[in-house]
């Protein structure tokens, strides 16, 4: 009988699409998630189990009935504005609740472990692209407690033979191309959401955020990846952990940037229609380029990212989005 996968906020934005793809599979996971900010209707297949990761007798109780040979973690907070100010929140949700994980994955012998990392944990670009290589120096607490649980694992495989693979995400955008689930946060704080909902009349003060930045049209430049390539890279690190494969970390990205600007304009073009938006200050801890270099996940996990052009990325973010607001 094969073993379950245990997928910790899979109901959010990137976990939800992640079960979409292991049902896609074959596989039936089990998800767990205290909906706190995910959404039960997007769980789409697999066993739902509410719960929250500080609770230990839920976890050891499922643990104990199911065969689990992986756990993914995607339960997390993931605002950097918000873990300024807020960083208790963040040390509490993502630095303490992953240690409960995964003390009571050590207590009942689950050894392979896929975390969701970020490149917030570079902190600012010393060279672009950024690969593996690149110091991680955080700067800010989203991106400290990021990479705290990295540590974490990198100890617990030397003394507990705990395999883990750190997937660092750049800028995860896009949907489900049946538009069947997608990004569904409130409030909505990220760019492409912010941007689609401008130009459906949902948002009348859409503004972005600096544009004396030193790129070539002056706004920030990130590195859009598309959530279902996400999902086939955590699909290919559990098959690498399977078969037996050293703790290891993986930038995920598609190694070209987009500016600011140029995803207005992909969604004006996609759209058809002109957007208002204003030009704002700069936001306080935003890095001017983040781009990534992934050659590593392309050598050693074999991973391709099918949906790379930022046309396809957005256009089925808009689509998601048009059902989501009802229209
Ligand atoms: N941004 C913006 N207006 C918005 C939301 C975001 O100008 O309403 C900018 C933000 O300052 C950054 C880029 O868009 O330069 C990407 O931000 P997002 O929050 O989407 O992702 P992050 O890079 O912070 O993970």
């Amino acid at each position: 009988m094969s073993k379950y996968i245990f997928v910790a906020g899979g109901a959010g934005y990137i976990g939800s699409h992640m079960i979409l793809y292991l049902l896609e599979k074959g596989f039936e996971p089990i998800v767990y998630d205290n909906l706190s900010e995910g959404h039960r209707e997007a769980v789409l297949g697999g066993i739902f189990i509410e719960g929250d990761l500080s609770d230990s007798e839920k976890l050891k109780s499922i643990f104990s009935s199911y065969q689990i040979s992986t756990v993914m973690h995607f339960a997390a907070s993931c605002y950097v504005g918000e873990s300024v100010l807020n960083p208790r929140k963040y040390y509490k949700n993502n630095v303490f609740n992953t240690i409960n994980l995964l003390n009571n994955m050590l207590d009942f012998n689950i050894d392979k472990f896929i975390f969701s990392s970020t490149c917030a944990t570079y902190g600012n670009p010393l060279e672009i692209p950024i690969t593996e290589n690149h110091p991680q120096n955080p700067i800010n607490p989203y991106g400290n407690t990021k990479l705290v649980i990295e540590k974490v694992l990198i100890d617990y495989s030397k003394a507990y033979n705990l395999k883990s693979i750190s997937l660092r995400y750049f800028n995860a955008a896009g949907a489900d191309f049946k538009a069947r689930i997608g990004e569904n946060h409130n409030p909505e704080t990220h760019l492409i959401p912010n941007v689609i909902d401008a130009a459906l009349g949902i948002k009348d003060n859409l503004k972005i955020f600096g544009n004396d930045y030193k790129t070539p049209d002056g706004t920030c430049i990130r590195d859009y990846i598309h959530v279902l390539d996400l999902a086939q890279a955590h699909f290919l690190a559990y098959k690498k952990l399977e078969e037996g494969y050293k703790t290891s970390f993986y930038n995920l990205g598609n190694g070209k940037g987009y500016s600011n600007k140029e995803i207005v304009n992909s969604v004006e073009k996609i759209l058809g229609k002109k957007i208002n938006f204003e030009y704002a200050p700069r936001r306080e801890g935003d890095p001017p380029i983040l781009i990534g270099s992934s050659e590593k996940a392309f050598k050693e996990l074999g991973w391709k990212p099918e949906y790379y052009q930022i046309d396809k990325i957005v256009e089925s973010a808009i689509n998601w989005q048009i059902k989501l607001r009802g229209l």
